[in-house]
């Protein structure tokens, strides 16, 4: 029962699925669902967890849990991350594979949703031993993914080097090469051009719809970036690369504010050397509250959930908000947005872009192709653009949020996707 209670924090993302899940009894009741509807999408279709043995460093067997969660394959196979951490458990698999298979509809890709990880904490790991934990977990479910069932891709405390054990060790056990039966693989190993910085991209596409939308130019607009880690970073990254005025950015350390506009390639170069963004030369220090609430056109929270709520809300500035972050918008932000016109791009489309890289991914994979960078570029705009303004359509027509829109959005593909297979 994914959508009835919603109470477990203990990983960050917690408060995405308290969030998100907790607009569908509202959205299911707007549109009016039939109890079998209700039935249909309140099940995952599959939800296991295994357990394995590994051989430690220290020549001792250890057994390991593993769980994966098929939500639903309607709209095509399964895709959602893997992740390692040592307070997972099967309830939020659920929810967040739940989320997945939302968030492939509203961008419109043919996947269901997926998650799946194993209970561990990969910092008391050795080399070896992370590696023989991935391995055998891909050994434990190896009959349960695949090309056409199941492709897991990086999640929390997962990347690269491990997509690639699971690569190898499916392979190992199929006999053939199966390129698209995970992705985040690096580009020696098919991998897709563009990914490191797609979720960012992606956002920024469905940015440059929304000002069309509140009639602001880039030209004139004055943005702020919470966070600088992956996203953060390659969002401020292409934004001032694109003319745009980013007046502040922030991490963990420090936040630094400069009306005139921050040379961003500088401040990736002072971060280098300092760890931090603080102290940037030229910049004013600030409180990352300050960078929240300071005098910008858009806002894009690029780090944690939670980070726009009923203390400050109010104060928000910025004309758009973009949330490339998972969550960073409590509902009750969200609905003083609302009140004050300040149009809200959610994260289920803002940040979108990873996904639908990994989706061309996978068909890259599946064609033994290789597309030019300019060519996942292209198509990824084409889909960001795409999803903006079918959300955004629904919710001029429908009078509500965009969030709402989106959930409504996917809810709809999801169960005509059931209707057409004869499942309803
Ligand atoms: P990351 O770990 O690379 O970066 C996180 C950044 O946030 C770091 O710069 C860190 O210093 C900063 N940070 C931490 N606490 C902060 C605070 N209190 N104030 C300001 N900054 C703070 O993570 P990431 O991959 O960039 O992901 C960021 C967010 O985007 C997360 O919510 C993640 O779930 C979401 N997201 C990421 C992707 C992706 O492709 N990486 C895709 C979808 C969603």
């Amino acid at each position: 029962m994914v959508s009835r209670k919603h109470d477990r924090i203990h990983v960050d993302d917690t408060i995405l699925c308290k969030l998100c899940l907790s607009e569908l009894g509202e959205i299911y009741s707007d549109l009016g669902l039939t109890s079998d509807e209700l039935d249909l999408l309140d099940m995952p279709r599959r939800s296991f967890t295994v357990h394995f043995p590994v051989r430690m460093d220290s020549g001792k067997i250890k057994m390991f849990v593993g769980h994966r969660v098929q939500y639903n394959d309607a709209r095509g196979p399964s895709k959602g991350g893997l992740r390692f951490h040592p307070e997972l458990t099967i309830d939020h698999v659920k929810d967040l594979a739940f989320l997945m298979v939302l968030k492939c509809a509203v961008v419109n890709i043919p996947f269901g949703g997926s998650k799946g990880g194993v209970v561990v904490n990969p910092k008391e790991l050795s080399r070896n031993e992370l590696e023989q934990v991935t391995r055998g977990y891909i050994r434990a479910i190896a009959d349960y993914i695949g090309p056409f069932k199941d492709i897991p891709a990086p999640d929390v405390y997962t990347d690269e080097k491990i997509m690639v054990w699971i690569l190898d060790e499916y392979e190992r056990i199929k006999g053939m090469h199966v390129p698209a039966v995970v992705t985040g693989k690096p580009l020696e190993l098919q991998g897709s051009r563009a990914r490191s910085y797609s979720t960012s991209l992606g956002g920024i596409y469905v940015l440059e719809e929304a000002l069309k939308k509140v009639d602001l130019d880039k030209k004139d607009a004055s943005v702020a970036v919470q966070g600088f880690g992956n996203v953060g970073e390659n969002a401020a990254r292409i934004l001032f690369e694109n003319g745009y005025r980013v007046i502040a950015v922030s991490d963990s350390r420090g936040a630094i504010l400069s009306e005139s506009g921050l040379d961003i390639s500088e401040v990736i170069r002072h971060k280098e050397r300092n760890g931090t963004v603080g102290g940037f030369g030229g910049a004013e220090n600030i409180t990352n509250e300050e960078l929240l609430v300071s005098n910008c056109d858009i806002l894009i929270p690029a780090a944690l959930s939670d980070q726009l709520n009923a203390n400050n809300a109010r104060d928000v500035k910025a004309k758009i908000v973009l949330e490339l972050a998972n969550a960073p918008t409590t509902t009750e932000a969200d609905e003083i947005f609302s009140e004050k016109g300040i149009m809200l791009v959610p994260d289920v489309v803002a940040n979108a872009g990873g996904v639908v890289v990994s989706y061309f991914e996978w068909s890259q994979n599946l064609n033994s192709e290789y597309w030019e960078e300019e060519k996942v570029i292209r198509r990824l705009k084409n889909v960001m653009i795409t999803a903006f303004n079918d959300v955004y359509t629904l919710c001029i027509e429908g009078k509500c949020r965009m969030r709402r829109a989106a959930y409504q959005l996917a809810v709809k593909r999801i169960l005509r996707a059931e209707r057409l297979r004869g499942n309803l």
